[in-house]
């Protein structure tokens, strides 16, 4: 049988899937598409740029030893890049091929196609252009040291890491990073400009919000100065702008904006803008504006999970120089889910209230300064609450438990709801079952022993049914 590209990368991605992490595969791996097999080449799409870099930087040896084992000791990959939209210096070739031959083996002959990466790069740089002093409005607090990496932010942290190092300079220009309020947005920008700042004193590096630029504008048009307004801008190495969906709906502001973007993207100049939501959402935006946000990197900053919550905590407390019992770290964060803002928020009330009462930090303070916080915290454990968590924690609709179906899934979870129920709160077995699409209780007698059994058969459900009921005891108030 001969093999087809689909098949011979689904067997490298067998062999990848045992050498990396869920989520790097998840975020690596999975969006790359095979197109094309030629005997000992095989073609791979990937979505852009940036992860070609990546994979070169972080995985070449492996993508190297599977692409070997399929298709033999002359196996090699070639990348194949859509080019999203026209670039003002641009190619004019839809897509972009780049070999991706490990670098040892690149003294061979080119692969018809393929072009260097240095081509990429804008050859506009006017060398000798009047060096400006610009105060960059940048706080020193935020930097890369102190901006936790997490599953959540990876690829714009590491996004942010390499343009630090070379701004202009690769292909995340413009790097657009958005996500909702609270989630590091700020704190990662300024992170780059700062770092830019500490390496290359020369570069002229300015952090604006959307907000402070419109009012500038405004300015510059009462004053008659818009003229000096854009050239002052266009003077800039790394522009950052802050919350660029404050520009919504001001058209003004946005021509000016278009046009020093244009100019300063010519100029290999980087630039750094951040959103609360992706490009394609923003509203009241011009659409040339939403095609050159799309040009370099979207990256998204999404919620934190617990672990990389406890270590943001952990880091801040220590920069306080205050130790907190690992208890009401993991309560504070347990409970706090999707803001780190808030996260600090609680942490700051709680060192108050320690200091002014002088009271150490310990879960009974921390579970007062946490009501303050959430306002949806539960008094008492009830049924449906447990119903919720379960089914979450199995990933099934929560109305599947009240159904009758021979799932196994859905069965267990439901078994193991009751059997919760039963233990945490003070209901009694005909209204559990009730609860359950109207059971009776023998029911919940029988699911309460099949838990039990499991529990002490199966070591991995035990770990399952522990970890249910600390996470329940955790989101509540007990
Ligand atoms: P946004 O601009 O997205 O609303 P901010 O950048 O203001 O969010 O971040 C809110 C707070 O959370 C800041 O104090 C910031 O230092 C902190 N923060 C966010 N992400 C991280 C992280 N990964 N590590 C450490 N602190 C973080
Ligand atoms: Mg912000």
């Amino acid at each position: 049988m001969t093999r087809d590209s689909r098949m011979v990368w689904d067997d490298c991605l067998r062999t990848i899937k045992k050498s990396v992490s869920p989520q790097s595969f998840k975020t690596w791996f999975e969006p790359i598409k095979p197109v094309q097999l030629d005997t000992e080449v095989l073609t791979i799409q990937v979505p852009n740029k940036f992860f070609f870099e990546w994979l070169e930087e972080h995985y070449v040896q492996l993508l190297k030893k599977s692409i070997r084992q399929e298709l033999g000791e002359r196996g090699r990959l070639v990348y194949h890049i859509p080019e999203s939209g026209s670039k003002p210096n641009g190619h004019s070739s839809n897509s972009s091929k780049l070999d991706t031959r490990p670098s040892a083996d690149k003294d061979s002959e080119p692969v018809p196609g393929s072009f260097d990466a240095e081509m990429i790069k804008n050859p506009f740089i006017i060398p000798g252009i009047k060096r400006i002093k610009v105060d960059p409005q940048l706080n020193a607090n935020y930097t890369f040291e102190n901006f936790i990496e997490g599953d959540c932010n990876r690829l714009a942290r590491n996004a942010g890491l390499a343009i630090a190092k070379k701004p202009g300079g690769t292909a995340f220009n413009p790097l657009f990073i958005f996500g909702d309020v609270g989630l590091g947005k700020t704190h990662l920008a300024q992170a780059i400009g700062n770092d830019v700042v500490s390496k290359i004193e020369s570069k002229a590096v300015l952090y604006v919000s959307a907000e402070k630029f419109t009012n500038q504008i405004i300015q510059a048009i009462k004053n008659n100065s818009v003229n000096d307004f854009v050239n002052f801008y266009q003077m800039i190495d790394v522009l950052i702008i802050d919350d660029i969906q404050f520009l919504s709906g001001k058209q003004k502001t946005q021509e000016i904006f278009f046009h020093i973007f244009n100019q300063l993207h010519q100029n290999g100049k980087q630039i750094i803008l951040t959103s609360d939501r992706p490009p394609k959402d923003l509203e009241g935006m011009e659409e040339r504006l939403i095609s050159r946000f799309k040009w370099g990197l979207s990256a998204d900053l999404q919620a934190p999970d617990l672990e990389t919550r406890m270590a943001i905590l952990e880091t801040k407390m220590d920069e306080e120089g205050v130790d907190i019992p690992s208890d009401v770290l993991e309560f504070i964060c347990y409970n706090i889910k999707n803001n780190i803002r808030e996260l600090e928020g609680v942490m700051v009330s709680l060192l108050a209230q320690s200091t002014l009462i002088r009271r150490d930090v310990d879960m009974v303070l921390a579970k007062e300064v946490i009501r303050n916080f959430v306002t949806t915290i539960n008094k008492e454990i009830t049924v449906e609450f447990i119903q919720q968590l379960v089914a979450e924690h199995f990933n099934v609709p929560v109305e599947k438990l009240h159904h009758e179906t021979r799932k196994r899934n859905i069965v267990i979870a439901r078994q193991l709801s009751m059997y919760l129920a039963k233990k945490l709160t003070n209901k009694s077995l005909k209204s559990i079952g009730e609860q359950f699409g109207g059971r009776d209780h023998s029911t919940v007698i029988y699911s309460c022993k099949a838990v039990q059994d499991m529990m002490d058969t199966d070591i991995v459900f035990k770990d399952t049914v522990e970890e249910v009921e600390k996470k329940l005891k955790m989101s509540l108030n007990i």
